[in-house]
């Protein structure tokens, strides 16, 4: 039992939440930084309840709280501010109080940059991303802050892919083209980084990723999203390829190593929270 009368309290709040494994990750990582007043706590709150649960968390005191689906751009009008990057994507997944106000900040594409930074600098390089979602749109904004030096967006749908490519051209001042997705993308001779930021592959290892596996040369990092299971179809054909890969796993232990920055102003031991992670999907 913590010795002090008031707890610092961090939440996630999404629906569905069962299975999100961030609180595991969470609690490890406080203890192995000695803050033991620090809670983090997981609450189910469907759409026709996040008013009231901001005014909760606001009445509370909550420290701050993470904010997954369906929340992430919902969340924005409760808040005091956005974070530079939260206002570029329109998503807020990480929310700090700093006095009485509420700071939405987006570290999804924060933590997929720093996970890509261990294979190599982003500044320059020509990107193709196969998805325009959430985190598609958070992975693309935050490499053209990073000196992208172009981005194709590969996408199903039309609407939503130029959406993504008109934001990065006008907002992010990044050189942004559309590609729609139609039957397997072969990827460009010239491209540098290839990223799966569709949820294909999301319980289920063997979905396929529409791609031409011949256009997957051994100089191309590849990267993927999908955490469970992180070793994808992409992943693992790429691998079977030569190319120098990267899983989702890293991503989210890295979001979640923000987050924690921003609440506490300490940096957690990545390594308890990776640990914590494997332990908590039994890889
Ligand atoms: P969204 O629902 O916002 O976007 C999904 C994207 O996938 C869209 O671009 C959609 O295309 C595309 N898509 C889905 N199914 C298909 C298909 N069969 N063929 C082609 N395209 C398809 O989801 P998010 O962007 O929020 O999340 C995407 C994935 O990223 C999820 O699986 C999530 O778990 C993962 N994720 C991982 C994180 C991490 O830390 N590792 C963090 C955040 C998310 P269209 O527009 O045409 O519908």
């Amino acid at each position: 039992m913590s010795a002090v009368p008031f707890q610092n309290v961090v939440a996630c709040l999404g629906q569905p939440v069962a299975g999100n494994p961030t609180q595991y990750m969470m609690e490890k990582a406080f203890a192995a930084a000695g803050l033991d007043d620090w809670r983090y706590l997981t609450f189910e709150v469907p759409p026709s309840k996040l008013t009231d649960a901001m005014q909760g968390l606001r009445a509370l005191g909550f420290k701050g709280a993470n904010f997954t689906i369906p929340h992430k751009v919902a969340v924005i009008q409760f808040l005091d501010g956005l974070s530079q990057a939260a206002e570029l994507m329109g998503a807020v997944n990480c929310v700090n109080r700093v006095g009485e106000r509420l700071i939405g900040e987006n570290t999804d594409g924060k933590g997929f940059v720093q996970s890509l930074r261990e294979v190599c600098d982003p500044a320059g390089k020509r990107i193709a991303i196969l998805g325009a979602g959430g985190a598609a749109r958070a992975i693309a904004v935050e490499l053209g802050l990073s000196g992208a030096g172009q981005i194709a967006i590969v996408n199903r749908s039309p609407d939503r892919g130029q959406q993504l490519v008109d934001l990065l051209r006008t907002r992010v001042k990044i050189a942004a083209d559309f590609v729609p997705l139609q039957g397997d993308y072969a990827i460009p001779g010239e491209a540098d980084i290839l990223i799966n930021a569709t949820s294909i592959g999301l319980g289920d290892a063997a979905a396929r990723v529409p791609v031409v596996v011949d256009s997957l040369r051994k100089e191309l990092i590849v990267a993927d999203v999908i955490f469970n299971p992180p070793d994808t179809w992409l992943i693992r054909t790429a691998k079977e390829r030569g190319c120098r890969t990267i899983d989702g796993l890293g991503m989210l232990v890295n979001q979640a190593v923000i987050s924690f920055k921003i609440w506490t102003g300490q940096m957690p031991d990545a390594n308890v929270m990776r640990d914590a992670l494997e332990e908590f999907l039994e890889l």
